[in-house]
């Protein structure tokens, strides 16, 4: 085609096949992203982003709306039947998002807040000091226990008890362990606190039943749609029936204008996807997956923060092999491995540094790996990590993790429905 992008930009085209081969000959371990299915992509990258539609299903501010409305209804009634919610909103335009629409309905600036600390593995939206939440409002922060390094739910309930938060804030971006969202629970009933759950990270895992409920015991519950949930980029709200209308009009006309009609038709199918029986085998083959890459880390002599993992990722102690975070993500950068360098609790390093990285499973097990493979990415990042310096040896094993993501296509057939 003469007016396709190859043509009309030869750059963009060129940075997007750069990006396709570095997805393609790499292993994504990040834990927070993932690969979506084919279908997720045709419906984000289709014609219904020409549709303005301020305004909710059968009460737009304009005309035409009349397909867009079943697209949004679509994505409403299967995510509620897929996390059995009475009430969703699904136009926030990310997480941040959703969890500011959160805020701003039900908090004044200036109230407390309480949220897991970023240290920790807390998320930014939670109470950090360089986000809009820390400068709105008054965060008190709970963090994990040093022995344990899990959340010491006695030290959740005396915050609480001596701040009086006017809401707590449970869920995390880098916790290896299940959450136990019915304590957080009783602690906010308790202190007269509102409690959100943002379950961004773990979604997926909850759709599939694999991780502790958080629908029937939070007031608020909050999420990206591209982690383990393997949707299109964005957010969604769900919550009890009663704060349904508040929220909606906080979303619009409170916060956002026009929602993305394209990107909501695209979290319709990855809920679709979702609903659809694979999915849980999916799920807990991310699990699996994660398990015995801990478990092959431990044998090669790594320590794991809170001594493994319930979920999709482990955070990895580095501190004994005497690398920083940030230059064992450097090391396994030049061997075709991505992870991100991650601050272990109570970390002596600064968060640029870090003493641990965080390496998460649900991208690879998309592209349709299992225990076996993780031993030898196991193997791989042992290498790299034992000679972090060795630029030949790194490319040369750069090589060996290309050829070995050559047998996982990225559009996994199996994983579509
Ligand atoms: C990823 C994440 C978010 C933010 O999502 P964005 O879409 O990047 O704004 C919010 N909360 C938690 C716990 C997260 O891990």
């Amino acid at each position: 085609m003469i007016d396709d992008l190859a043509h009309i930009d030869p750059e963009i085209y060129a940075v997007i096949e750069r990006e396709r081969q570095r997805q393609l000959q790499k292993l994504e371990m990040i834990a927070s992203e993932n690969f979506v299915s084919a279908a997720v992509m045709e419906a984000q990258g289709s014609i219904l982003t020409h549709k303005y539609a301020e305004g909710y299903p059968g009460r737009r501010y304009y005309g035409g709306c009349e397909f867009v409305d079943t697209a949004e209804n679509l994505a409403l009634s299967r995510v509620k039947e897929l996390f059995g919610a009475k009430y969703a909103n699904v136009q926030p335009h990310s997480g941040t998002q959703a969890n500011m629409a959160v805020y701003f309905t039900y908090l004044q600036v200036g109230d407390t807040i309480m949220g897991m600390d970023l240290a920790h593995g807390g998320h930014l939206s939670h109470g950090a000091a360089v986000n809009f939440s820390g400068r709105l409002f008054k965060p008190v922060t709970y963090g994990v226990d040093r022995q344990t390094e899990e959340v010491d739910f006695e030290t959740v309930a005396d915050l609480a008890r001596r701040h009086r938060p006017k809401m707590i804030i449970a869920g995390a971006s880098a916790y290896p362990r299940a959450l136990d969202f019915a304590r957080f629970g009783d602690i906010a009933r308790e202190v007269g606190a509102y409690l959100l759950v943002d379950m961004a990270h773990i979604a997926g895992l909850i759709a599939a039943n694999l991780h502790p409920d958080p629908v029937a015991v939070a007031d608020f519950v909050t999420s990206t749609t591209h982690k383990t949930l393997r949707g299109p980029r964005g957010g969604l709200i769900l919550a009890q029936e009663q704060y349904g209308k508040a929220l909606d009009s906080q979303i619009f006309p409170g916060m956002q204008g026009g929602p993305l009609m394209h990107i909501i038709a695209a979290k319709a199918v990855a809920f679709k996807e979702a609903l659809a029986p694979n999915f849980r085998s999916y799920q807990e083959q991310i699990i699996s997956n994660a398990r015995t890459l801990g478990q092959e880390f431990s044998k090669r002599g790594y320590r794991l923060v809170a001594g493994g993992t319930d979920t999709h990722l482990i955070l990895v102690d580095l501190t004994k092999t005497g690398l920083t975070g940030q230059e064992a993500e450097e090391a396994l950068d030049l061997a075709g491995i991505t992870v991100n360098k991650n601050a272990i609790p109570f970390d002596p390093r600064p968060p640029k540094v870090t003493s641990g990285i965080r390496v998460g499973t649900p991208a690879l097990t998309t592209r349709g790996m299992k225990e076996g493979e993780m031993a030898t990415v196991a193997d791989f990042m042992h290498q790299a990590l034992s000679n972090p310096k060795d630029s030949a040896s790194l490319s040369r094993l750069q090589g060996q993790v290309r050829d070995f993501c050559a047998q996982f296509p990225l559009f996994a057939e199996e994983w579509q429905v």
